[in-house]
């Protein structure tokens, strides 16, 4: 787990505090620098609720966009309303911390996470911030539809999309004017028409419009303008940002676990309309307390269920390479192998000595034969009667009788070097013997592996042939996300939900985590708070 220091330095990457404006007050609020940090909630306001909210969830850090302090404080004690959040905030371990102007202008910043929230193609930055020279930062997006639409369209397709607030959306201009191109910018935008008249945009879509910069901006030109609730215009940044940290705690493999906040913390509780012309747009009639599972991902629960499918498979195909691998064959040849090395050498030691001693009975014949032919010529004088001399008469027999021991004892040497050689050349015959059985048990494992291997082989095609099937049925995105969450959580990324408890990681849910899978439409992609993989709904799933 991070420590709150490395988690704040990839913040403030994302996010560099210097960047924030002046008038701003960003950064960490509270919180121990060295406090490990597991659970971070985002919200965008630090309000009582939200704290209580990371209080029940456990959180570690809570970053909202708001400050809890713009204009500075002397006072944190608990009689005051923000003196209360940094009290509860304290006494449970949890730091706070704030990226607001500074998120309004990053890359991606929150009128991306607007633009994204409304399927809008970004084009650039509305006011851009000269000291980027790839031109992506600034205030506010400047974006395209994809697909022309009316004004009314428009209006009713951001309302659909923004989380419900009480007052929806509000819109300036002609309901049937066609719009292609517009301005947006998360929070209050009514200090910006300068930039989005330069634009050239047909509408700007922002909060907090206020009477007489509207007023004068629909005087000016036929710009057409848009009105959220702030909070609605600022909440796809939260979702935005998590993804960002799980993305980084990820990479650093820290295990975080990010949640949203969903409690709607737009002041605005209540909206009455006039009796609607039919031109208008609708009304809202109730706005929800919390926003219902916002989902990062759907899918139709059949192709959810057939993720599980894809996911036995490649439980299977795990299981194949692990057979495959772990073949007892494979033990076998190296135990074989080792004995075949250990004989080898043996018997070329046996080879060796033989042909030594190949060379030493030769030569002992040879001396043998040296002696013999001495004693045969002397033997051969003495015969001739040439010799008459008493005393050389004597020399020769003498001679002749140290030649015969001579050779009596160099035929002894010849017969024992023979003795040895033959001794030899049995372990020579005895080692070849064990070192070619040797071979032929380890040419039969060999086969056997490979015969083994290659119906393994054979299965491992079938079952892939047959995943491939199957995954092609399943979206994109989808399949994606398994394959990533797979080979983050030990080859299991899908895990159906039986009984109430995650079959990934055998957790039963908590109550209120059960309670938002209830609630959660059927093509939401749910995934377990706890191990994060994609949790699937069946029939036994106990809802
Ligand atoms: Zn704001
Ligand atoms: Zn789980």
């Amino acid at each position: 787990m991070p420590a709150l220091n490395d988690v704040l330095a990839a913040l403030d990457a994302l996010w560099p505090p210097e960047r924030a404006e002046q008038w701003d007050a960003v950064g960490t609020v509270c919180g121990d620098p060295d406090a490990e940090v597991t659970r971070v909630l985002f919200a965008v306001d630090p309000v009582q609720e939200v704290a209580d909210e990371a209080v029940d969830l456990g959180a570690d850090l809570l970053i909202t966009h708001h400050p809890l302090y713009l204009r500075g404080t002397t006072t944190v004690a608990a009689s005051t309303f923000k003196g209360r959040v940094v009290h509860t905030l304290i006494k449970h371990d949890i730091a706070l911390h704030v990226a607001h102007t500074n998120a309004d202008t990053a890359d991606p910043g929150v009128s991306d996470a607007l633009a994204g929230a409304l399927d809008l193609r970004i084009v650039g930055p509305l006011v851009p911030d000269a000291t980027d020279p790839e031109g992506r930062r600034g205030l506010g997006r400047i974006c395209e539809l994809d697909h022309p639409e009316t004004l009314r369209e428009f209006a009713e397709r951001a309302a659909a999309r923004l989380p419900a607030t009480a007052q929806g959306v509000r819109a300036a201009g002609d309901p049937d004017r066609t719009v292609r191109r517009v301005a947006v910018s998360g929070g209050s935008g009514d200090s910006l028409f300068d930039a989005v008249r330069a634009a050239g945009v047909d509408a700007f879509l922002t909060a907090d419009l206020r009477h007489h910069p509207s007023s004068e901006a629909r005087e000016h030109s036929d710009l057409a303008l848009l009105d959220a609730a702030h909070w609605a215009t600022e909440w796809p940044w939260t979702e935005q940002a998590a993804a960002q940290l799980d993305e980084i705690s990820d990479r650093h493999d820290w295990g975080l676990r990010t949640h949203v906040s969903r409690i709607v913390t737009d002041p605005w509780t209540a909206h009455a309309a006039a009796p609607p012309p039919p031109a208008r747009l609708p009304d809202l009639v109730s706005v929800p307390t919390r926003l219902p599972w916002s989902p990062t991902l759907n899918a139709a629960p059949a192709d959810q269920i057939r993720l599980l499918d894809v996911q036995a498979l490649d439980v299977r195909l795990s299981q194949l390479a692990h057979k495959r691998k772990t073949l007892p064959e494979h033990a076998e040849i190296e135990t074989l192998n080792a004995d075949h090395t250990q004989l080898r050498d043996l018997l070329i030691a046996a080879q060796t000595e033989e042909s030594d001693t190949a060379r030493e009975q030769t030569k002992a014949e040879q001396d043998v034969e040296q002696v013999r032919q001495r004693a045969a010529r002397d033997q051969k004088r003495l015969d001739s009667g040439a010799v008459t001399s008493p005393k050389d008469l004597e020399n020769l027999q003498h001679e002749i009788a140290s030649l015969a021991k001579r050779q009596g004892d160099l035929e002894d040497v010849v017969l024992e070097v023979m003795e040895r050689r033959e001794s030899v050349q049995e372990r020579v015959a005895e080692l070849t013997e064990r070192v070619e059985s040797l071979q032929s048990k380890i040419a039969d494992a060999t086969a056997r592996r490979d015969a083994a291997a290659e119906g393994i082989d054979a299965e491992i095609a079938t079952v892939t042939k047959e995943r491939e099937v199957i995954a092609g049925t399943i979206p994109a995105d989808l399949l994606t996300l398994y394959d990533k969450l797979r080979e983050q959580q030990g080859g299991i990324g899908a895990a159906r939900l039986y009984q109430r408890s995650c079959d990934g990681c055998r957790q039963e849910l908590a109550i209120t985590e059960l309670n938002e899978v209830r609630s959660a439409a059927p093509d939401t992609v749910v995934r377990c708070e706890n191990c994060r993989r994609i949790l699937v709904r069946t029939p036994e799933s106990g809802l």
